[in-house]
């Protein structure tokens, strides 16, 4: 941590810092420049004392850490990438795994259509919304336990792992006898709650970035998933929230990068959340697999226009064929396969 001293503050301010550090446990690294003096507070465990601690210090400016707030995330702590294993398919290796399916589950025969043709196409993980997390009280919430039993049936009919979100604590037990993935939507990327009861799980989660969290933010909040030991945890791009409103989400391609040089943690991205109009989901994930991302998660419906939840940004099935065949050449291009 670095306290920076105001410009006029006093030997005896510089000091009580460093009488407050020392009493804390840490050492200190005095640099007395000739406009102000700079006090850096070392040791191991400076990144569970409050910045505050120093801030509200008489003669203190600011106080900045040097230390990114997450560690299990980091690449600094596992700096070899993580490879998570989903029932025999590998997310963070050599190939991109795309996760296809409806937004929601919507019937048997919906979801077990669309998973046939995913599956086809190329998909190595059928995705559907068991619990729909709505932004509004009276819209669909999703089929609950029944569309869990259709999930397991596409699961052990098609032998393809599933993907499902959980949206509360109680439901975590139920959701995880039937779901291979189980996905922390981006309106609960910080219920810290619901992260903590996850990270007691060997299961793979697959943690959204919140709709205004930074990239920190999102892999602190990873954090929470690892901190109990689960390793299995994957990160999923799907846009953030900004000025611009000809799309639903802006996709932040560059955290692909951001969170490739500074996390060891696998991360995809959902061009469909992001676009919210199926016309551009293709270029956005074509973009996304060029930009170095693990996978895709897409939404895809076999009948759009009748889809009770996200029609607009689903691609009807032969859409979702071109881009399976369009994203190969960008995957060899960059020494991948798909
Ligand atoms: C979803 O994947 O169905 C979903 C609700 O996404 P998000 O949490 O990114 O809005
Ligand atoms: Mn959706």
């Amino acid at each position: 941590m670095i306290v920076e001293m105001s410009r006029i503050a006093t030997r005896e301010q510089v000091d009580h810092v460093v009488e407050r550090a020392h009493s804390l446990g840490f050492e200190v690294q005095l640099n007395i420049g000739t406009e102000k003096t700079v006090v850096a507070i070392l040791g191991g465990h400076t990144g569970k004392t409050s910045t505050d601690v120093f801030a509200v210090l008489p003669g203190v400016e600011n106080v900045a850490r040097i230390m990114k707030p997450y560690k299990l995330a980091s690449r600094e702590f596992h700096p070899q990438s993580s490879v998570v294993n989903v029932s025999g398919v590998e997310i963070g290796g050599q190939r991109v795994v795309v996760m296809a399916g409806p937004c929601a589950v919507e019937s048997e025969q919906q979801l077990m259509e669309t998973a046939r043709a995913v599956k086809a196409a190329g998909a190595s993980v059928v995705r559907g919304g068991a619990f729909k997390p709505r932004t509004s009280p009276f819209a669909f919430q999703g089929l609950e336990r029944d569309a869990l039993k259709m999930l397991a049936k596409v699961k052990a009919d098609l032998g393809v792992p599933v993907i499902t979100e959980v949206v509360d604590i109680k439901n975590i037990a139920l959701i995880a006898r039937h779901a291979d993935i189980l996905q922390v939507g981006a309106r609960n990327m910080q219920n810290f709650a619901l992260l903590k009861e996850l990270s007691l799980l060997k299961h793979p989660i697959l943690l959204k970035r919140g709709l205004s969290a930074t990239v920190t933010e999102w892999l602190t909040a990873a954090d929470y998933l690892l901190a109990e030991g689960n390793q299995q945890v994957i990160l999923c791009e799907r846009g953030v929230r900004t000025f611009e409103d000809s799309v639903r989400f802006s996709l932040d391609i560059s955290s692909i990068s951001v969170v490739k040089r500074f996390s060891h943690l696998p991360i995809i991205v959902d061009p469909s959340h992001a676009a919210g109009h199926f016309a551009y989901v293709p270029s956005i994930a074509k973009a996304a697999i060029a930009a170095g991302a693990d996978g895709l998660l897409v939404e895809v419906h076999p009948n759009p226009e009748e889809a009770l939840v996200d029609g607009l940004q689903s691609l009807n099935v032969p859409n979702f064929e071109r881009l399976m065949a369009e994203l190969k050449p960008i995957a060899k291009a960059i020494g991948r396969s798909i």
